[in-house]
């Protein structure tokens, strides 16, 4: 397969095979780190004779969650945050070159090579970077830690009996959230990293002319909200749905769409999509919608059995399709 595909194309698969790996390799050492805070806590709940308390309970149980909530933070939240500004460096910088060849290889120039490692620091991008509509230093030292101690506190709240469901009521809905978050947050910080290079180092004469198109990464775990935005232009300094004029806003955890410049996508070039045949090469002129047409199975897993036929009878346009799977 890998022989089929030209030098761009095979870019951006190895690309999002790095990013994968950037991705799984930073949950691990995130969960790891979080196993026995939440064992210790586990213990210390049950040490407590808390659940067994009627007397004061729900007054002991609040004091107890804010307790928690400070714990979580400082054994895990803040020392997590500070091992991804270390380890996720080499991925802002991959991904600041990735974009620099995306430039030149259209045809464009860097007028300000170099400007935007002097403009921000790897860790100051990853610790900024969007999650959830928060930055990601704020989802790990304040929202996942007052997660942990509220989903601690509805189950302490239930009593001893219930206190045993604790790693599916609590570790393994924390874990889940630490995966979405932290893969999310490794997406958006490499994401703002490569427009800052469009921004920051690209010839903006060049780049303003078409702007910044949206590539959803087209397969069947594409959301239909980035199938809608796939293709859609941006003009850096303009902002526009899901783009704040300088970088794009991910409409939801998990996003792996990326902004990339038009002329590319303009200029005739390919892409790959994963639909009923497996990986193939498409022009990025092509449109959505068709190659939704010509990939039933995949459409069907993206919307759901029901909407999925129903748009490929043509009997939904691509926009009601999108709207009433969003309803
Ligand atoms: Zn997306």
């Amino acid at each position: 397969m890998a022989a089929d595909l030209n030098a761009q194309v095979e870019a951006f698969l190895r690309n999002a095979t790095r990013q994968r790996k950037t991705e799984d390799r930073a949950i691990r050492q995130a969960l790891q780190a979080l196993a026995p805070v939440l064992t210790r806590i586990r213990r210390q709940v049950e040490d407590s004779g808390l659940l067994e308390t009627t007397v004061g309970r729900q007054q002991l149980i609040t004091t107890l969650a804010a307790a928690i909530a400070r714990q979580v933070q400082l054994d895990w939240g803040a020392p997590i945050l500070a091992d991804l500004q270390e380890s996720l460096a080499p991925w802002i910088e991959q991904q600041q070159s990735f974009a620099r060849r995306m430039v030149e290889t259209a045809g464009g120039t860097l007028t300000a090579p170099g400007a935007a490692a002097a403009a921000r620091q790897p860790a100051q991008i990853i610790s900024t970077a969007i999650v959830n509509g928060k930055p990601l230093a704020e989802n790990l030292t304040v929202s996942l830690p007052a997660l942990v101690a509220d989903k601690v506190q509805r189950l302490a709240m239930m009593g001893g009996e219930v206190f045993a469901e604790y790693d599916s009521a609590v570790v393994r809905v924390v874990e889940n959230s630490v995966e979405a978050t932290i893969r999310s947050g490794v997406h958006a910080s490499g994401s703002f990293a490569q427009q800052m290079i469009y921004a920051i180092e690209a010839d903006p004469v060049w780049l303003d002319a078409q702007g910044l198109v949206w590539t959803a990464t087209l397969d069947s775990r594409v959301c239909p909200i980035c199938v809608g935005l796939d293709g859609n232009r941006y003009k850096l300094g303009e902002s526009g749905r899901y783009f704040d004029g300088t970088s794009k806003l991910d409409p939801h955890l998990n996003c792996r769409c990326y902004l990339i410049p038009y002329v590319r996508a303009g200029a005739g070039d390919e892409r790959f999509a994963t639909g009923d045949q497996g990986t193939e090469q498409i022009g990025f002129g092509t449109k959505v919608s068709s190659w939704i047409q010509d990939n039933p199975e995949t459409a069907r897993a993206i919307f759901g059995q029901k909407l999925g036929q129903r748009l490929i009878d043509g009997k939904l346009t691509l926009d009601k399709a999108i709207k009433e799977w969003a309803s």
